[in-house]
């Protein structure tokens, strides 16, 4: 790797760090830039898993950051650890060694100058049986995976799990003991000790995240396993397209030659008669198997509603755990650990504060996390005792004097590292119409100037032009937390400035 290509590296750090901080970890330090050739930078990643969530799930921001800091058309390549590095088209004859001494060039590769890595083991296309949700999770540029999605994980295809729900990063606390015990019994020896695993606790007290741990476990234990997770809608999304297109034994195959089942949220059964009579059947071949079955469910299987007698008892048969909300220390260290995930220095103080504060949601604590390194990115200042009561909520109030247009200007600016003349040009690009939108929005929103007046600054821009900007950020920030995090630190911001 030259030193320009380095730089580019380390200036998509710090691009990300700023403009995408919510789905920067602090592993992204780990990344091995490899080189940048044919229009793409390749990046190696320390685990098959982290390959296949960065693609899955940051491709975007990436992209961006690569055509932003390299000011040219350049895309980001993920590769694992044991991915060969492809070698482009135009160099495919001379074989240019742009890989690392200690991998192998797999100069055999059979697919040169494929603008997508390939595989080792080769990842095939997405079987046109899978919907297209999961297809769509399995390869597309999606930010975050959705649990209620169908991700289906076989050892054809890329495992697409959230790295950071690893057992490793899962705090022990009287809440979750016999959960976890259990999930960690059952990773290291499935099949063979608890059949079938049922998880069952309220929303978000780390149902899923002990489910992907043990995928996580099991696909570095036994990289071969034919690993089946998906969530329980998944289940009846396949079984209904299954059913329409005549392909009922296919759909058996699929699911009951698996080494294991995993299924999250299966109350959902609950509500599908015809797909209870087929689980019921999948179950009973993969436990005569003895293949391992892990369950979650927001219910007890007795407390399932219209979940069939049968099932209920199969559901017992193994071990049964519950999840619990947890106490204070243990809140109190899941708020470290996920901020030393995304690498935030996070002050006892304000783990305690914020840890008194949200107790019954873990899914809470993260988002406190979440919304605390948005303020770190847009400030650029350490995390304090004032971000933390802004993001559970208890705002400081509000100034009654009106902000001048030049000090949102400049705020939004500055964050967006863009110049005013941009903003009143005609150019369109994203770089340039998000931070116009945004400007456009926040003084109609905190002055009194008319659209006309607003539109009139920004290049003779028509009213509906500004109507238009301030329905998009509106409905943006409905859509995206993060974005609807950015624009109310920077109103936070404009605010502290004004007298
Ligand atoms: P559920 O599936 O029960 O609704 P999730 O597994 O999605 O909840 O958990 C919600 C969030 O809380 C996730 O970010 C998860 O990593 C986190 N979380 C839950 N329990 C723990 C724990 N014990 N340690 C660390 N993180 C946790
Ligand atoms: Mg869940």
């Amino acid at each position: 790797m030259t030193d320009p290509d380095r730089q580019i590296w380390d200036g998509m750090l710090g691009y990300l760090r700023r403009h995408a901080a919510g789905v920067c970890r602090q592993w992204f330090e780990e990344l091995a830039p490899i080189s940048v050739d044919g229009g793409a930078l390749l990046l190696r990643a320390h685990s098959n898993v982290h390959r296949d969530y960065l693609r899955n799930s940051c491709s975007e921001p990436f992209n961006d950051a690569a055509r932003t800091v390299s000011g040219r058309l350049l895309a980001v390549r993920f590769l694992g650890p044991d991915d060969p590095v492809p070698v482009p088209q135009r160099d495919a004859g001379r074989a240019r060694s742009i890989v690392e001494p200690k991998l192998s060039t797999h100069a055999d590769d059979p697919s040169p100058g494929q603008p997508s890595v390939p595989e080792v083991r080769g990842v095939h296309s997405p079987s046109p049986r899978i919907s297209a949700a999961a297809r769509e999770s399995m390869g597309g540029g999606r930010t975050q995976m959705d649990p209620h999605e169908s991700t289906i994980v076989r050892n054809e295809e890329t495992l697409v799990i959230n790295p950071d729900y690893s057992f490793e990063h899962f705090v022990v606390g009287s809440g979750n003991r016999l959960a976890h015990a259990g999930a960690v019994a059952v990773a290291g020896n499935p099949g063979r000790s608890y059949n079938p695993f049922f998880i069952h606790g309220g929303v978000g007290l780390g149902k899923t995240h002990l489910l992907q741990a043990i995928c996580i476990q099991l696909k570095e234990q036994s990289p071969n396993a034919v690993i089946c997770y998906l969530s329980c809608e998944g289940f009846l999304t396949h079984f209904i397209e299954a059913v329409g297109s005549n392909e009922m034994e296919q759909f058996r195959h699929r699911f009951r030659e698996v080494d294991c089942l995993i299924v999250d949220d299966i109350h959902f059964l609950a509500k599908a008669d015809r797909t209870q009579e087929e689980f019921f059947h999948t179950f009973n071949s993969l436990y005569s198997a003895s293949k391992q079955i892990v369950l979650s469910s927001d219910e007890a299987p007795e407390e399932i509603p219209n979940l069939e007698e049968r099932l209920v008892s199969r559901f017992k048969w193994g071990l049964v755990a519950k999840v619990e909300a947890p106490d204070f220390e243990t809140r109190v260290a899941i708020l470290k650990n996920k901020a030393r995930l995304r690498g935030l220095a996070l002050p006892d103080e304000v783990a305690a504060f914020i840890a008194t504060r949200i107790h019954k949601n873990i899914r809470e604590l993260e988002g406190a996390i979440g919304k605390l390194q948005l303020l770190v990115a847009v400030d650029s200042r350490p995390i304090d005792m004032d971000m933390a009561t802004q993001v559970v909520g208890e705002t400081p109030p509000k100034p009654t004097s009106e902000p001048t247009i030049q000090s949102i200007i400049t705020t939004v600016t500055d964050f967006y590292r863009v110049r005013l003349v941009d903003l009143q040009s005609e150019r369109r690009q994203r770089s340039v119409a998000q931070p116009r939108q945004v400007c456009m929005f926040l003084i109609r929103h905190m002055t009194r100037h008319s659209l006309e007046e607003i539109g009139g600054y920004f290049g003779n821009r028509d009213h509906t032009t500004v109507m238009h900007a301030i329905k998009m950020v509106e409905s943006r920030r409905i859509q995206e937390p993060d974005f609807d995090i950015v624009v109310q630190s920077l109103e936070d911001r404009i605010r502290a400035v004004t007298p």
